[in-house]
């Protein structure tokens, strides 16, 4: 099925066609996509990685360590902890967090 067009007389154009340019516009194409899929990716990976600061005491959220000692696992992003998780370190709900620059 593959070489069909090869002896085929219903696409002739794809014997005039510049074989290198068209193969080089078809990477281009992958690789502009490519990279725009990597950027979002990366922008979505970023937001949700973002570490989170208590008000009260300072403690720092990681999302890359997350809370292993209570049930927090290591890549969990703050927004998909449970509302019932509170600050390991003064105790103060999720509402006392805000994100840390
Ligand atoms: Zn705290």
């Amino acid at each position: 099925m593959m070489y069909l067009p090869l002896v085929s007389n219903k696409s002739p154009n794809i014997q005039q066609k510049p074989f290198l340019s068209s193969i080089f516009a078809e990477k281009f194409d992958l690789l502009n996509n490519g990279l725009i899929f990597v950027i979002y990716i990366m922008t979505l990976y970023k937001r949700k990685m973002e570490k989170y600061v208590c008000n009260l005491c300072g403690y720092i959220y990681d999302p890359a360590e997350g809370d292993p000692e209570n049930g927090i696992a290591p890549g969990t992003p703050f927004e998909d902890i449970p509302d019932t998780w509170t600050c390991p370190a003064c105790g103060v709900g999720k509402e006392h967090f805000e994100v840390f620059r």
